[in-house]
């Protein structure tokens, strides 16, 4: 199992060290194979993302990847900026669904900003198709309008192949979880939506096992936050999912806590938390590595065929919350405060 590794900028280099220390754990044999990313990338070879690093991922059975950004960078033309590399690395591995999965601790549910009883249990998954919609829909542009001034325009476009195959993924998520899918658009007003929502319709026939229902996006956003518990996988487009999987992260309280997938067509996945670099804590070995190991814990179950180790990290992750451990990002009082290594540790121990 070759995993090409990517730490990249700020917090990223402390958490993937920590997420790797625990995969070591786990008896299993893995090849690393470490590579420079976003700020990294462009001081080690003047391009965010470089061709070297590119390669490496394209070879490996996986990637496990930290963060970019930096502000350092910040003053760069846009595609020398460290974001570019993450963007680079999904159109050119084909990484067209992103999975999301927002869980709340029980040991955690304080942490929400909304009151325990709503999110405690919390178990979604947000699948969100990443390379299509009017991110990338051609044409687009600022023009001059007829009327005097400029006009700005994107536009939404989705093929039913592209529909099809993440609709795919998210019936196939939900046959390993509580079976249900939320299909969400704006088919009262979109004709991309009217589309999405036939197409996912039809390919529902193939998964009778799977409840499929639609729903509006500007619905879920509000039953996001009114009860989410009523959710058990969501697929959706590219910006929606943008906008939804925000706000689902934040039911969980913390940033800190969230893994994320990017697969293609066969599974083979790039892994990170869905944080960015901290700026303000790297160096400070205070960063939360939970969000990292639990994306390397996805990993072994999407790409590597691990489902076994998978749930031992997460068994892991949650008894280390049980024993009292935290980050300062999640402490309350009471409990144990500590550092990104000793957090890692403690997963390591109890695995
Ligand atoms: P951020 O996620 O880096 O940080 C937001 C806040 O959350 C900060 O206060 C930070 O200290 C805290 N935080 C984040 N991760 C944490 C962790 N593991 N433990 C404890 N606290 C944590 O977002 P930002 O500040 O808006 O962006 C910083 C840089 O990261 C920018 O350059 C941005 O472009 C980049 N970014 C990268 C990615 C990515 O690599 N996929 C994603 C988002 C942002």
């Amino acid at each position: 199992m070759k995993i090409a590794v990517l730490p990249g900028d700020g917090i990223g280099k402390e958490i993937v060290a920590e997420a790797i220390k625990v995969l070591g754990r786990l008896g299993l044999k893995f090849e690393f194979e470490e590579a420079p990313v976003g700020g990294a990338g462009f001081e080690a070879a003047g391009d965010p993302l470089p061709a070297k690093t590119l390669a490496l991922a394209r070879q490996a059975d996986a990637i496990l990847f930290g963060a970019v950004g930096d502000p350092r960078y910040d003053a760069l033309p846009s595609a020398r900026r460290p974001e570019q590399a993450i963007l680079g690395l999904r159109k050119e591995l084909s990484l067209f669904a992103n999975l999301r999965p927002a869980q709340v601790y029980e040991e955690l549910a304080d942490a929400s900003s909304l009151r325990p009883e709503i999110v405690a249990g919390l178990d979604l998954l947000i699948v969100r198709e990443l390379t299509g919609d009017i991110y990338f829909g051609l044409p687009k542009g600022i023009r001059q309008h007829e009327s005097g001034g400029r006009e700005g325009f994107d536009t939404m476009r989705y093929t039913e192949a592209e529909i099809r195959r993440i609709a795919r993924v998210a019936f196939e998520a939900a046959r390993k979880r509580g079976k249900k899918v939320c299909s969400v658009d704006k088919a009262n007003v979109l004709e991309t939506s009217r589309l999405w929502r036939e197409v996912v319709a039809a390919e529902s026939k193939s998964y009778p096992d799977i409840a499929l229902s639609h729903m509006y996006v500007d619905n879920c956003a509000m039953q996001l936050v009114r009860n989410p518990k009523q959710f058990d996988v969501i697929v959706t487009g590219n910006m929606f999912g943008d906008i939804l999987s925000d706000e689902a992260s934040m039911l969980t309280g913390s940033i800190g806590m969230l893994p994320s997938a990017s697969l293609d067509a066969n599974n083979k996945g790039l892994y990170e938390p869905i944080h960015g670099s901290a700026p303000d804590i790297a160096g400070k070995g205070v960063a939360n590595p939970l969000a990292t190991i639990l994306s390397a814990a996805m990993m072994l179950r999407h790409s590597l065929d691990q489902a076994a180790a998978a749930e031992r990290v997460e068994r892991a992750v949650k008894k280390t919350l049980r024993d009292g451990y935290r980050t300062a990002d999640i402490y309350t009082a009471g409990t144990r405060k500590v550092g990104t290594a000793e957090m890692a540790r403690a997963v390591a121990e109890r695995l």
